[in-house]
């Protein structure tokens, strides 16, 4: 993980320090606040970039912020896919897409249906697909085992429509896995979402190395895009620590934007809404439009 340490080793209180002297107002990552701009409207759409969410320990936030990050790029009116590539199906539920009597990301690994297209489902928002899944796709790595380029299904199988959208993101389960390393090698980024709690970090550096060997054996067109701190607490100092540690150990590649903790997310869960739709007017629903303006400015989307 030692490359990701090189330029913010120490960073935050330095920044501190200097925004002190200057009266600049710190964000929560102890870099000085950024404005991130509203992306200007696209002329044209695609080709897609293909992002990962990915984190084999479970409960961090990959669900979440893939149906929220996809609403609010949505809303700047680019054209998103969530892929749910988890047999638990929480993104799709959670987009309120049935996924009951009706092909899912299995069928299109396994082969059983070759038109993408004819498995995306509209959701409520515009703009904004998705593939579904059930637990039929907890069947799919032992079936993929002896397939031709197991590796590569799910990259040929998005290939088929990554003309119709501007981003493509995959909510992975949590296992590094043949599904996993199926999404890492269809993507051309990766975002670690990390909840901001006790061992938090443990098990990334296994991550970065899977993330590695897929760049070496795969995908070599592979980055990681960036970590977001999810269920950040600032009344605690235990999450203000976590977050310092992740700003420590990765850099630039913490995203400044960070993610509260608030009841509002399993409460959406619930109605089946993205939190844009569900409470608009929570510190959120702002968090992760800003974590949408923060990608569109660092390049990770159109
Ligand atoms: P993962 O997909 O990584 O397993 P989820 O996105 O499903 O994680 O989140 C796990 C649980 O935590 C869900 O019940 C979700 O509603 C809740 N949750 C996610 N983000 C937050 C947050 N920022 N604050 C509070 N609860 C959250
Ligand atoms: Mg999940």
């Amino acid at each position: 993980m030692d490359r990701y340490c090189t330029s913010a080793r120490g960073d935050a209180p330095v920044a501190q320090a200097e925004s002190a002297k200057n009266g600049k107002k710190l964000g929560p990552t102890g870099r000085p606040e950024r404005f991130y701009p509203v992306p200007e409207e696209l002329d044209s759409h695609g080709p897609a970039r293909i992002i990962a969410l990915c984190n084999q320990k479970g409960g961090v936030g990959k669900t979440t912020t893939t149906i929220n990050l996809g609403a609010a790029l949505a809303r700047y009116g680019r054209r998103v896919l969530a892929v749910d590539f988890d047999p638990q199906g929480a993104l799709t539920a959670g987009l309120g897409v049935t996924a009951h009597d009706v092909p899912t990301i299995y069928d299109l690994m396994l082969g059983h249906e070759k038109d993408t297209r004819a498995v995306i489902q509209p959701t409520e928002v515009l703009n904004l697909d998705v593939i579904p899944a059930n637990i039929d796709l907890s069947a799919a790595e032992v079936h993929l085992i002896s397939e031709v380029a197991r590796e590569q299904i799910l990259a040929s199988v998005l290939r088929k429509v990554q003309d119709d959208y501007d981003v493509i993101l995959i909510d992975c389960q949590p296992s590094l896995g043949l599904l996993t390393v199926n999404a890492l090698t269809a993507s051309h980024g990766v975002l670690i979402p990390l909840a901001c709690e006790f061992f938090a970090l443990r098990g990334v550096a296994l991550l970065v190395e899977t993330i590695d060997k897929v760049r070496d054996r795969l995908n070599p067109q592979i980055e990681l895009d960036g970590i977001i701190a999810t269920m950040y607490d600032s009344r605690t100092l235990h999450a203000r620590e976590v977050l310092e540690r992740v700003v420590e150990t990765f850099g630039d590649k913490a995203f400044d934007t960070v993610i509260g903790r608030t009841v509002k997310f399993p409460d959406a869960s619930v109605a089946a809404k993205p939190i844009l739709s569900y409470a608009p007017e929570n510190a959120a629903s702002e968090a992760y439009l800003q974590l949408a303006r923060e990608l569109v400015l660092r390049g990770a989307v159109a």
